[in-house]
Order: C-alpha cells, then structure tokens, then sequence
C-alpha cells in the first residue's frame, strides 16, 4: 500500500497577495522596521478598541517587555499556569523574577481562577493567565482577583487571537495583552508578537524597551535612559501579518466549522468505552487554536503517535507540565505537585486543524484515530 501524504498539525495560510505585497516590501530600499510595522499595528489596534499596540519580533520579547513595564524584578512574584507552553514562565525568570505555578482546572485546562488567591503573598505582582488552544481565561473572575489584590495582569493571548469575551474579541478589554505571530499560531508573520497596552503606560517607553532604550530626538541626538532589547519586527514580517489579520475572522469561522465536525465525527462510544476525552467545546469564545484530545490514561502516547504517523496523520504533543522541565526541578518543582496539569500534559494530543484542512481531512483523522485507539 502507498502511505497517504502526511496530513500536518497545522499549516499556514499564505495568499498570492500577501506574497505579492512582501515581494514589494523586499523591492522598496526599506526592509526592517518602517511603514509596514506601522501599518501592522493600526490593523491591530483597530482590531483591540484602538487601544495603543506596538509589534515585537516574536511573542516572547513582547511578554518579556509586558512584565518589565509591569515593574516587575526581582524579588516579584508572577502567578502563571504550569499547562503552556514552556515561554510563559522562561520570561518571568528572564526579569529576574519568581514564577509561582497554579494548577489548572481540567474543565478548561487553563489556570484555577479558584486556587489563584491562595498563593497571593506580599510578593505578588502580575497575574499571567493563558489562554490555551485559544479557550480564553474568565475575564470576569480574573480581573476580580486581580482588583482584589491590586495585581497587574499581563494577558497571554499567544493563542487567542480573534477569541472573544463578554462578545468583545481578546484585546479590546484588560491590562496588557500579548500576542504571537508565531509561524504556528492562527495569525503569523512568519515570526513576531504584539502587546496590547494599557492607558497608564507610555507607548514611547514601550517602544524603547523594544529597542536598545534609544530616544530619538529632533535635532539628530540621542540618549539611552533604560536598557532596552533588541525587540523589533521587520517590515518583512509585518507585510505577512497584515495579509494575515485581512483574513482573521474568516480564518477563525473555518477553524470553528472543523472543530465542530471533530465533535461530530469523533462517536460517543469511543469517548465513553475507549476514553478518549474531547477538549472544552468552547464554540462560542474560543477560536480553536488547536483540537486537543485526552488519550486514556493506560495508552503509549508515543505508541499512539507513531501509528497515526503511519497512517498518514501527524499529531502533536502541546504540552508537557513545565514544572518537569529539568530547569524548574532545579527550582525545586516537583511530581505530584500539580496533579491535573501533569495528567492533561502526560495524556493531551494535538489533532491536525487548520483553515486549508478539507472536511475530508477530518474523516481521515478520526477514521485513523478509531482505529488506532480499537487496535
Ligand atoms: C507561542 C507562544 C508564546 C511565545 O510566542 P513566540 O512568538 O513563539 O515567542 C508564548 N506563550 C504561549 C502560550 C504561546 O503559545
């Protein structure tokens, strides 16, 4: 038998405009930050209320600025989740700072709103939920907590743009708010980020973080006053972001539409009998960033992920508990200490989803997925 082409995990979606417009970008004499950049962050700020944005390289710079102009140092505390992917808690220790890990709520896989108050200490200075395959964080009761406490928030939306809350897309409401353009994600300029600021920030300030602290001024001179990054996007790269966001929302409704075939494909029986467990069927604030299923607790993931492969169908893993990392061991993380993390990132699989995957696709994925968890 001939094995079918591999069906990817995700893929991006590129059109002949957007490859036009960066070839125009290439051709212009200007290819690092300039009008593109400029032109990027309207598109967004426009799609966040018109709240101040400004672009980064990538969405780990722009968490990392985000908690510097938060104040935070060393000797702070950040309270994030230990369910994300490993960028999340690598900024705060980059700032000097101490990452304090909530378990998540296996409903949504995101942080326990419920458990955050316990390990607020005098120490505490920014919450950093996640929003996770782009399920977003109760808003509601996150900025309650945060009031509460008088804690700034620093909202990683890495995988939630165009999600909503309250009807509101992710962004128009909040602290910060983070996003990355990373290849992978639901919008991508190859590589890159966003943040969203706040009306107590000077957007100037951000800008020089972003940028070896330089101020420009009139005359040709200039002065460095706090030590910034080298943290900007190319012109490039925005010229892809731009092509991208035109596409936001049909690109979310199409991912949606597949998520809901998942639902229907994926039959009761193997959910009930095999125990398979399907993610949070989040259809109306989610923007499915990813499908992500539970095997049960006694399958061989790699096993598992090895004989879709050979079917043709590539799965992925998103993620393992950070607090396992050798890295955070060595910080004294420990097994058991997260139990419902550790269990969702020991058993959790990333099933291909993406705007271009055809109906049929799905059909093949849970074809290949009914038989591989009966054999
Ligand atoms: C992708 C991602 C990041 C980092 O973004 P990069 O653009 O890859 O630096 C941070 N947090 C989460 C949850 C992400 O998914």
């Amino acid at each position: 038998m001939i094995a079918p082409p591999l069906l990817p995990i995700t893929r991006p979606t590129i059109d002949e405009e957007t490859i036009a417009a960066v070839c125009e970008v290439l051709r212009s004499g200007w290819i690092t930050s300039g009008p593109q950049v400029q032109a990027f962050e309207a598109a967004l700020s426009e799609l966040c209320g018109g709240r101040p944005v400004r672009a980064f390289n990538s969405g780990t710079a722009t968490l990392e600025v985000a908690l510097r102009l938060a104040g935070v140092g060393a000797g702070d505390e950040v309270i994030t989740t230990p369910l994300t992917w490993v960028a999340t808690a690598n900024v705060i220790l980059e700032v000097g700072a101490t990452p304090v890990l909530v378990d998540i709520d296996p409903r949504t896989r995101n942080i326990d709103l419920a458990a955050i108050e316990a390990t607020i200490t005098p120490r505490s200075k920014v919450l950093l939920p996640v929003d996770l395959a782009g399920v977003p964080v109760d808003r509601d009761q996150l900025y309650a907590i945060a009031g509460r406490h008088q804690l700034r928030v620093v909202e990683d939306a890495a995988q939630s743009i165009g999600a909503s809350w309250n009807g509101q897309p992710i962004g128009v409401g909040g602290d910060f708010v983070s996003f990355s353009f990373h290849a992978n994600k639901n919008v991508t300029s190859c590589e890159g980020g966003a943040l969203v600021l706040p009306a107590d920030i000077d957007p100037a300030l951000c800008e020089r973080l972003r940028l070896q602290g330089v101020r420009r001024f009139a005359d040709g001179g200039m002065d460095v006053d706090v030590l910034g990054g080298k943290f900007n996007l190319t012109d490039v790269a925005a010229a892809v972001g731009l092509g991208q966001l035109k596409r936001l929302q049909e690109f979310t409704a199409r991912r949606r539409a597949l998520a809901r075939l998942y639902f229907e494909h994926l039959d009761r029986v193997l959910c009930l009998q095999m125990g398979l467990e399907l993610p949070p069927a989040e259809f109306e604030n989610g923007n499915w960033h990813m499908f992500q299923a539970l095997l049960p607790a006694d399958r061989d993931r790699g096993e598992f992920i090895a004989a879709m492969r050979e079917m043709g169908i590539a799965v992925g893993v998103h993620y393992p508990a950070l607090h396992l990392f050798t890295l955070y061991r060595e910080l004294g993380f420990h097994d058991g200490q997260f139990p419902h993390a550790e269990s969702v990132g020991a058993r959790t699989v990333t099933l291909p989803l993406f705007p271009t995957m055809s109906d049929a696709d799905v059909d093949r994925v849970c074809t290949a997925l009914t038989i591989v968890l009966r054999s």
